[in-house]
């Protein structure tokens, strides 16, 4: 009979890493799915965490990770750098299943998988995706370099791309469906008074146009309806984020958003035994330090239930 484990953590953002950090000192010795292509989570594609408590010269975002990376290490967590790709939560024990074929056993499961990008859902978009339309500013801003570019959004996410992007492109024009920004007001300031940011207020893209790659955008104005085309090279989307919660669809309560739905204040999911914790959860707050907080109250729950049982 394979073995069964106590605990394994599905995710390694810093949700997953601060849940095996508790996990591992609580001698759960815990096997956490760190994801084969993303390893670390978001944060491995920003550049300055500035408010990451602790750090008050700001810290990157994949030195950041590397460190909760060594610090559950350091305590014994198993890191298997892989996907979890099926999984089977009713009963006592639950099963999953990796990218390699493997299959765990495990009593109790912690899921961390976090979120992705959202699309903003044209054909195009998709198409030239890796050809001028780009999710991640810190991975391919370099190649715009001297280049007129688009940032689409108007959160916190889409200010920071634009803001990083000036330092390649020669002009960067932010361009929101609506006429003021979602984002904190620091970022706000900070894309307005750039010189290199151009502010396109109540417009959507509805097209991306180009062969093979970006050659420009069309454009709808959102009040007046009026349509426009105009040139770019890139097109960086930054409109926000879905949870990653296809693997437990038709098994976990999900909100209508697709969110894992947990118990009040803690990480307790709609089968026993099962907690979430991070962005898969989390559609308000969504900051590395409150991921981190909630992983930490993953593994305390997943403590409790094992001794428990
Ligand atoms: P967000 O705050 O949800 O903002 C998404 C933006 O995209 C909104 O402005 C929204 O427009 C727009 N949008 C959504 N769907 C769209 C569509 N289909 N077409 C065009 N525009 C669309 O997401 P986020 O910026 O990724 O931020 C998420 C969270 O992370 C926030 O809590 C944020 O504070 C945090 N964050 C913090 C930092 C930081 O502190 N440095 C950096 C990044 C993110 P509307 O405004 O009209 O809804």
């Amino acid at each position: 009979m394979s073995e069964i484990h106590e605990l394994v953590i599905v995710g390694s953002g810093p949700a997953g890493y601060t849940a095996a950090i508790y996990a591992a000192r609580a001698q759960l010795s815990p096997i956490l799915y760190e994801g084969s292509v993303t390893a670390g989570g978001a944060l491995m594609n920003t550049t300055e965490v500035e408010n990451f408590p602790g750090f008050p010269e700001g810290v990157m975002g994949p030195d950041l990770m590397d460190s909760l990376r060594a610090q559950a290490a350091k305590f014994g967590a198993k890191l298997i750098t892989d996907d979890i790709v099926e999984m089977s939560l009713a009963g006592e024990i639950k099963t999953l299943t990796d990218g390699s074929g493997n299959t765990l056993k495990a009593r109790a499961v912690i899921l961390a998988t976090g979120s992705a990008y959202k699309e903003i859902g044209l054909e195009n978009e998709k198409r030239l995706s890796g050809h001028g339309v780009s999710w991640c500013a810190t991975c391919d801003g370099f190649f715009f370099r001297d280049q007129v570019i688009a940032v689409v959004g108007g959160g916190d996410s889409a200010v920071e791309e634009a803001n990083f992007l000036t330092r390649f492109a020669s002009k960067v024009v932010l361009i929101h469906r609506r006429d003021s920004l979602r984002a904190s007001k620091i970022m706000a300031e900070r894309a307005a008074s750039n010189p290199k940011i151009e502010l396109l207020w109540n417009t959507e893209v509805i097209d991306v146009l180009g062969e093979s790659k970006v050659s420009g955008l069309k454009l709808k104005n959102t009040v007046t309806g009026e349509e426009s085309v105009r040139d770019f090279t890139g097109l960086f989307v930054a409109i926000g984020h879905v949870p990653r919660s296809e693997l437990v669809v038709g098994q976990l309560d999900l909100n209508s958003d697709g969110y894992v739905e947990v118990e009040g204040r803690t990480t307790n999911t709609s089968i026993t035994g099962v907690f979430a914790c991070g962005d898969l959860v989390d559609h308000s707050y969504r900051q590395a330090i409150t991921a981190a907080g909630s992983g930490c109250a993953a593994a305390l729950d997943a403590e409790r239930f094992l001794a428990g049982h």
